[in-house]
């Protein structure tokens, strides 16, 4: 059997715990941006016809309206 004093081991489980904690955190982080950021990125439009405010994704300079279907472009502020 493999014999190391104390401090080696304690050495090498925090070692690895925090390897753990940080590859976890690099994994979310990198998972939150793939799935959620399409979905958080989004523009509001609003209607000129029916007055009404909605949101669309960021790549659409025009976007239909949900009520009337009239095509708005996307405010600029
Ligand atoms: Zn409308």
């Amino acid at each position: 059997m493999i014999s190391i004093d104390f401090s080696w081991f304690a050495l090498l489980y925090v070692g690895a715990g925090s390897a753990l904690i940080f590859g976890l955190w690099i994994f979310y982080e990198n998972r939150d941006k793939r799935v959620y950021q399409a979905a958080r990125e989004r523009v509001t439009f609003h209607c000129i016809k029916c007055g009404e405010l909605y949101t669309d994704s960021r790549q659409k300079e025009v976007s239909p309206c949900p009520q009337c279907g009239f095509e708005n472009a996307r405010l600029k502020f």
